[in-house]
């Protein structure tokens, strides 16, 4: 492509003016009252949901997830986590066999006594107030309808049950044995399963990764007065309950009686999660153009450490907000809670569930707001969609928050900028990069199209979801060029927020920003475990000019940068394009001067480029020195030659 052209196709790249994309969804409204009973720990439910079918269908059954039915011994859950106490990954240096458990599971499950179990059980369901049959799959309720329900229309369905909050294992519970928190209640109620252009997601609870209908909720706990709660929605009754929610000034009047309700409302979210303690302390920063931040924590023994670590959570939130907001689009909620909980970190609207007070955790949980909870990617088919822009923007983040608060950089530090401002493979991506190689080289490796719930081990499944997620999106970045991989980010969440897009819906927006196509580019680095390897083959004289031949040795073909570096201490950038992008990219900043070339065939295992100084004049050959091209044998990248 000449340059020329390469010029207009950026003009008409700040036109940006692309149609939201029109797309059908199901809705839901929940109305929901909780009795809980701290003594038994069991709840009493009672649901309203209202169901829109925007669907050109015709349903004639739905289904609920019932997440807590997984708390049993011999469910899925416990079934697939004892089978990977089984596959041994390798074995560290006391010759000691390390498997593939999720340490938080184990055989956990198995040893549930009958008061330590999850349940969920249904007494009435009614649709329209008729009652209707229904059949347990365990954690799916598959209802089958007296009356189908007709395209474009709506239902209501009332649904009573009773649940017993399971002991903490994963995610959700009570007691949790590492932080005491009482009850973290995650994934604990009656859900409609979503059902969209693919059918029913009828996803059994076995590890991870979910997916959900957008609606409003609205939720009334009842629970005993000493308890303190954090979660989605915004309190509606703050100042009959106090605890640090009620109005600045106001006086708080709790009613009479044992137990305080709690009034949530959440507009537009796809789940609703909370956490109970009496022990909860609450701190709460205001931002002057974003949301209100509260930090929910257990500090009994009140430790100076854990105080400082906990508001620290609080003022970063505030500190590192503009830059999100300026690079991954705006917040829409008016409130985010960081609550102590959960087992690890854990997202969910308008809140995340945090077992310590790690900062980074804290971070990349909130970012999922921006990937999970607000474009609401299917997480069970993509979930590097969401894991991998996850860590990817939370690396950004760390970043950006560490220059505002460390205000004397170290030669570490320094080193981490400059890499930036080359243009190179940023030093806080490059885990994520030796990561994903490892798994490349592991043997171990599943395509990305694998169901989250189904790779063979959780070590292909993380090294997949979030690093080669990650890798996907820096890479993204040596294809079309770093300034217009940041656009398309931006404008991915303009267009698809709220609206559940998949990797092709990702892919056009990156087409559309870049003018470069790209299927090419998913089609390799989500379908297949393919790799990329290339080679600096040999030099020779040829004339006047000097080649340089270039050799494909892995199976995914990308556009190549190449760097010569002469004698005189001058460079010249080489650009070779690949066939599929029927296009390239603007020169990245730096890559002057440059020589763009005809587009390399895929089938072409070789390409010669060539430049007119001496083969003697030149010091090295590079292809790709910025690193963001994830190639798994670099040493043949490059080549010195010493005269
Ligand atoms: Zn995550």
């Amino acid at each position: 492509m000449t340059k020329k052209l390469f010029f207009l196709l950026l003009v008409s790249l700040s036109l940006n003016a692309f149609a939201q994309p029109d797309r059908w969804q199901q809705r839901v409204k929940y109305t929901m009252n909780i009795d809980m009973d701290v003594q038994t720990n069991q709840y009493k439910g009672k649901q309203k949901l209202e169901y829109w079918n925007n669907s050109p269908d015709t349903l004639k059954k739905v289904f609920y997830h019932l997440y807590f039915n997984a708390f049993q011994p011999n469910s899925m859950m416990d079934a697939r986590s004892l089978r990977q106490g089984s596959v041994v990954m390798r074995k560290d240096k006391n010759g000691n066999e390390i498997v593939d458990w999720d340490g938080r599971v184990k055989d956990r499950i198995a040893n549930l006594k009958e008061n330590e179990i999850g349940f969920e059980k249904i007494s009435s369901l009614k649709m329209n107030g008729r009652p209707q049959k229904f059949n347990y799959h365990e954690t799916i309720l598959e209802v089958v309808l007296d009356r189908p329900i007709l395209p474009k229309s709506k239902v209501v369905f009332d649904l009573d049950w009773h649940a017993q909050v399971p002991l903490q294992i994963r995610r959700s519970g009570r007691d949790n044995p590492t932080t005491g928190v009482r009850y973290t209640m995650t994934q604990w109620y009656p859900k409609m399963v979503e059902y969209d252009y693919d059918g029913w997601h009828p996803t059994p609870y076995i590890a991870r990764e979910f997916y959900g209908v957008w609606g409003d909720y609205d939720v009334t706990i009842k629970i005993d007065r000493n308890y303190i709660l954090g979660g989605t929605g915004y309190l509606q009754n703050p100042n009959s309950i106090g605890y640090g929610y009620e109005t600045k000034g106001a006086r708080v009047t709790r009613p009479s009686g044992e137990k305080l309700s709690w009034h949530f409302v959440a507009p537009n979210v796809h789940d609703f999660a909370f956490a109970a303690d009496p022990d909860y302390k609450h701190i709460t920063r205001q931002m002057a153009n974003g949301p209100t931040i509260h930090v929910l924590y257990r500090n009994v023994k009140n430790d100076p450490k854990e105080e400082v670590a906990w508001n620290r959570i609080a003022d970063a939130a505030v500190t590192v907000y503009p830059f999100i907001q300026k690079n991954f689009g705006e917040y829409p909620h008016k409130q985010y809670s960081f609550i102590h909980g959960g087992d690890g970190g854990m997202e969910y609207p308008m809140a995340t569930m945090l077992v310590s007070s790690s900062l980074g955790t804290a971070f990349h949980e909130w970012m999922h707001s921006w990937y999970q909870m607000i474009l609401g990617t299917n997480e069970s088919l993509h979930a590097w969609m969401d894991e991998g822009f996850t860590e990817y923007a939370t690396n950004l983040v760390e970043e950006y928050y560490s220059k505002q608060t460390i205000k004397d950089q170290t030669p570490e530090q320094k080193r981490r900028s400059d890499s930036i401002a080359l243009n190179a493979l940023p030093l806080y991506h490059e885990g994520n990069y030796s990561g994903y190689l490892a798994l490349a080289k592991s043997g171990r490796e599943e395509p990305m199209t694998t169901h989250a719930d189904h790779y063979n081990t959780n070590y292909a499944y993380s090294n997949a979801a979030y690093l080669k997620g990650n890798v996907f999106m820096e890479q993204l970045g040596y294809i079309v060029g770093a300034p217009t991989r940041d656009k398309i980010l931006l404008e991915y969440y303009r267009q698809w927020k709220f609206k559940h897009p998949n990797p092709n819906d990702l892919i056009r927006v990156a087409e559309k920003l870049s003018g470069i196509q790209l299927d090419w580019y998913k089609m390799y680095w989500v379908n297949t475990t393919k790799t990329i390897d290339y080679a600096i083959d040999s030099l020779y004289q040829d004339g006047a000019a000097t080649k340089i031949r270039l050799r494909r040795d892995g199976m995914v073909p990308m556009p190549i940068d190449l760097k010569l570096t002469f004698k005189d201490g001058s460079t010249e950038w080489h650009y070779v394009p690949m066939y599929l992008m029927f296009g390239g990219k603007p020169a990245d900043e730096g890559q002057n001067p440059r020589k763009i070339y005809e587009s390399w065939k895929w089938t072409h295992p070789t390409y010669e480029v060539q430049t007119t100084k001496k083969l003697t004049d030149i010091i090295s050959v590079e292809i790709d020195p910025s690193h963001r091209m994830a190639d798994i044998e670099r040493r043949n990248n490059k080549l010195e030659l010493k005269w």
